[in-house]
Formats: structure tokens, sequence, C-alpha cells
């Protein structure tokens, strides 16, 4: 029982699994593994670029900020050796040399002053700023403290409100007699310039940003930025707020932004400075190039697998459902009977070539029997209606010829004449000369029948035994009586010796009918008609001609005669 579902299964499967199914199935199968290993390398590439660009950007990272180190460790060396020029001299004096010395080669530096305690400026490289108080400034108040180098956070500058961070230095740290600090004031803009690495870069944010979490400097395509707390800019504050709150001094982490971006931030805080330079990295939009070729990838796959299917496909039809549908077609019109259908080769793929020569010699040979057959056919039919002794056509070929010449002459409403003839005491013919010489007689008697068939345009026949039959189309009783006449005298002309006979030679009785055929009226009718006159040949004395009105008019005389 299950045997029988399993089969039932297994041809439904075959069914659905055509040549055309299984080819695409095997073209699938041969083009999957390849497109997994591409999907599989593109992914693998796109990993690899998006940790190639975090690690780039992290060295960016520490390169600038390496760089703004240098920046302020200059600064730095500087202030130094103001405070030591006023720590060694008066406050002219001190001035005179500094700005002597201030060198051209730091052009980040925008002016050094001495300040004094209460915070007047007492000297500077810049006039404008000589009797300014910065005294309420929070990094003087710092220094002063600290006795260390401090660093403002973001400022504006007080002579021309320009962005501006500030460096302090006191010289009480080389001579604590002394109260007064050295003071450099720093170009915002050259911070900025040192971050154009980071410029046109999508995706990338680079700022510099002071202790209380304003931007001090940014890339030229970021400016926009400088001055602002990044409080007010939700994303990268939550960036910002990463970065700051980390306790080390450089890092780098990932994390979803509030604007569901997946965001790597690089940080590293500028060595003796609240400031930190914070990059951070849209992973989508520096990815996206890869993504965009990702995207192409597949659907290039896609162009494949498709391209593939359709080939499978298209070769499917062309190099195998096509060739059978055409040698299927061939063999049913060979069957039907078209024994010219053959296989045009040319259309058909190589590995068809012997079944198409095959079925094409298959073909030849069943033509060339049924061409045999058909001759033997149509000799076994002529065969079948020849007498072979009078070389005549036997019973059966008049019969159809009657048949033949029956309907003709209705269609044409032409005559139509019967000739029965009979050999007269043949029996006893036979009795004297034995029936071989009676075969050789009828055969005599058939040969001088041909003759005037030909002459009359009649058919003749044997009709059986000894007795002949003579078909005349377009012949009417007048015409038929005298041929019926040149036929007895022929066989008489012959003057065949038969000593029992009362004329001592072979003489024929003639019956003879004519008609015009129509509908009341059958073939069977004329032959019955024509015999009847041939009876009444043989009863006039035989070697006689009688036609069939007049054979009925004689006997219907004899008849009154007789009563
Ligand atoms: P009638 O004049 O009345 O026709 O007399 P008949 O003897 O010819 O007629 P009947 O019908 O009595 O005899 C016909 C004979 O013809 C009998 C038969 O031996 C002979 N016969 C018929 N067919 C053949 C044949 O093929 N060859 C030979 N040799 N004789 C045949
Ligand atoms: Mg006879
Ligand atoms: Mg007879």
């Amino acid at each position: 029982m299950s045997g029988v579902t399993f089969n039932r299964n297994r041809i439904k499967l075959k069914k659905l699994l055509g040549i055309r199914a299984r080819l695409a199935l095997l073209a699938l199968l041969l083009v999957a593994p390849l497109m997994v290993e591409r999907v599989r390398a593109l992914n693998d590439t796109r990993d690899k670029q998006i940790a190639a660009a975090a690690l780039e950007y992290a060295n960016i990272t520490q390169h600038s900020a390496e760089t703004q180190r240098e920046v302020i460790s200059s600064v730095e060396t500087m202030l130094k050796s103001a405070a030591y020029i006023r720590a060694s001299g008066g406050v002219a004096r001190s001035c005179e040399i500094l700005r002597a010395s201030l060198p051209s080669n730091l052009p980040w530096i925008l002016s050094i002053m001495i300040v004094s305690r209460q915070g007047v400026v007492q000297c500077s490289t810049l006039n404008i700023q000589v009797g300014m108080n910065i005294g309420d400034r929070e990094y003087f108040r710092k220094v002063q403290e600290t006795r260390d180098f401090v660093f403002s956070d973001y400022l504006l500058g007080k002579t021309n409100n320009r962005p501006i961070i500030m460096a302090a230095y006191p010289v009480a740290a080389i001579n604590p007699d002394e109260d007064a600090v050295v003071v450099a004031g720093i170009n915002l803009d050259w911070l900025s310039k040192i971050m154009t690495n980071f410029s046109g870069r999508p995706g990338i944010s680079a700022l510099l940003v002071d202790g209380a979490g304003i931007v001090m400097a940014a890339p030229p395509d970021q400016s926009s930025m400088i001055g602002r707390p990044l409080d007010n800019v939700p994303l990268l504050s939550a960036i910002a707020y990463k970065a700051l709150s980390s306790n080390s001094e450089t890092g780098s982490m990932s994390f979803s932004a509030t604007d569901a971006t997946n965001r790597t931030v690089s940080f590293a805080r500028i060595p003796g400075t609240q400031s930190r330079l914070i990059v951070s990295i849209d992973e989508a939009r520096v990815t996206a190039a890869i993504n965009r070729e990702i995207r192409t990838a597949y659907l290039q796959l896609a162009f494949v697998c498709l391209f593939v299917l359709l080939g499978a496909l298209i070769g499917a039809e062309k190099l195998i459902i096509n060739p059978i549908e055409l040698m299927t077609g061939m063999a049913k019109r060979f069957g039907e009977g078209d024994s010219a259908a053959r296989v045009a080769r040319s259309r058909l793929p190589a590995e068809f070539m012997p079944l198409a020569r095959a079925f094409n010699a298959m073909a030849a040979q069943l033509s060339q029997r049924e061409r045999e057959l058909v001759a033997t056919n149509d000799r076994l039919t002529v065969m079948a209606s020849i007498d072979m002794l009078s070389g005549l056509a036997n019973r059966r070929g008049f019969q159809s010829r009657l048949d033949f010449e029956w309907m003709k002459a209705q269609q044409s409403n032409s005559e139509l004449s019967l000739l029965m003839i009979d050999v007269d005491h043949f029996k006893l013919y036979n009795d004297t000369y034995g029936h071989p010489e009676g075969d050789a007689c009828l055969t005599r008697l058939g040969a001088a029948l041909a003759d005037i068939a030909a002459d009359t345009m009649g058919f003749a026949g044997r009709y059986g035994g000894e007795e002949f039959c003579l078909l005349l189309p377009n012949t009417g009783p007048q015409r038929a009586l005298e041929i019926g006449e040149m036929g007895r005298a022929a066989i008489q002309d012959l003057a065949l010796p038969h000593t029992p006979s009362s004329h001592q030679i072979v003489t024929v009785s003639v019956g003879v009918a004519a008609t015009l055929p129509n509908e009341s009226q059958r073939p069977g009718d004329l032959i019955e008609a024509a015999d009847a006159a041939l009876y009444a040949a043989k009863h006039r004395g035989r070697n006689t001609v009688v036609e069939h009105g007049f054979a009925k008019l004689v006997d219907e005389v004899g008849m009154a005669m007789a009563g």
C-alpha cells in the first residue's frame, strides 16, 4: 500500500521536475556557492574598510592632538623665556627684549604680555593691549593660585572680541619675589588650520572642545561650530559627553547616537590643558561607498542568477525540448501517412544526429516497403481480374468494368450494349478433342474477341466456362447487332474443326442487349437481357445472333404458334 503511494509521489515529482526545472535547479546549484562566496567576500571587505577607516581617523586624531600639543608646548616655552626675562630685569627692559625676541615662526602666538599682580597689562608685543585689565579673567586668578601654567577656556578677546584662548605663567615660578604674570594670546584660527586634515570627509566631525564644552577649533567646513557650546547640538553633545566623561587621555569608543547612527568617537586630551580633540565617525556614511558597492554586487548577482536561469531554460528548450518535439512531430506525421516526413538534421544538436539518422533510415525503409506492397497489391488486383486462359478480363474484371461503364453511360446519358457469346456444343468438342484442346480453342476464341473489342472500342471478357461477353459503350441496339454478327462471323471464319457439330466447325451463338442506363435499371438487368437473347439464339439453332427485343418478340410469336 505504502509502496503504491511512494510510486505515485515519485511520478508526481517527476512530472513537476521536468527537464527544464531540473536544468534550472542544476544551474542554481552551480551558481549559489559562487553567490554566497561573493556576498561573504563583500561583507568581509566592508568590515575591513570600517576597521581601516576607524584606525585611520584614530591616527589622524592622535596626530592632530600631537600637533596641538606642540603648539601648546611652544607657547609654554615662550612664556617661560618671557618669565625669565621679566625675573631678571625691570618691566621696561623686559618689554624691550620681549618685543625684539617674539619669533615670527610661531604664528599661533598672537601676543605676549607682562601683567601686574592686579591684572593690568604693563607691556605687550601688541601696543593696543597695554593698560588693559585682565584681573577679572578666571585663568588669571587661577595662575596666581596654582603658580603654574594655566590655559584658559574659550574666550573672546578684550580688544577685538575675537575668539581666543590665553596661556599664563607666573614669574613667581622663577623668582618668588616677583608677582607679575606673563600671558600669551593664542590664535584659534591657527588651531583650526591644524584640523584641515579632517575637512571634506563625509561622516566625520572633528572638534577641539575646551573644558566647558565650547568648540574652540574646527576644520574649515565645520567652522560655524566655533564658539558654540556643544550642549546646543544634541548629537555632538552626546559625543562630547562620551569623550569628556572618559577618564583616559586618549581613546575611542563606538556607540549608537540618538539619530540611530552608529558612531565611532576618537578623542585625545591636549596635554597640559582641559581641551580635547574629538573626532566622530558616522560608520554608515563612511561605509556608504562600500554599501553602494555591495548593493550593486547584489544586483549583479541577481542578474547573473537570472541570466543563468534563463540560459538554462533557453538551453534546455533549444538543446533538448525542441529536438524532442521536432522528432515527435515527424514520427506523428509519418504515422498519419506522410511517408515523406523526415527529420531535418540541420536543425538538431549533434547528440540527436544518430537518433535522427536512425529515424530517417527507418522511415525510408518503411516507405520503400509500402511502395513495394502497393505495387504487389496492384499486380494482385490486376491478376485477380484477368483470365489466364483467354487473356481477357475474367468475370470479376468484367463486372467492375460493367459497373463503371454503366455509371459513365448514366452520367453522359449514352447507350450501352452487351453481347453474350457462347460456344456451341462445346461439351461435345471437349468430348471429341479432349479438354486441353478445348482450352486451346478457348484461347483462340479469346484472341479473336479481343481483336473485335479493339476494333469496336469495346471491352471483352470471359464470363465463365465457354461463355464470353463484349461490353460496348456508346453503342445502340442496331450497331450492337452488327458487331454481334461481326463476332459470330469472325469465329466462323476461324474455321476451327468441330466434326460432331452440324456446322463441322466451331461456332458461337450471340445474345445482344442494349439499353440507356437509368435509375430504374441495374447492370444485372442488362446481363439478364443479353443472357435471355443468347438463350433465344441457342433456341434458334445456334451460330446466330439475337437481340433482346427481337428475342422477346420471337418468343412471344413462338409461344403463340405453340399455343
Ligand atoms: P450448347 O450449345 O447448348 O451451349 O451446348 P454445350 O455443350 O456448349 O453446353 P454445356 O453447358 O452443356 O457444356 C459446356 C461445356 O463447356 C462443359 C464443359 O466441359 C465445357 N467447358 C467449360 N469450361 C471449360 C474450360 O475451361 N475448358 C474446357 N476444355 N472445357 C470447358
Ligand atoms: Mg455452349
Ligand atoms: Mg454455356
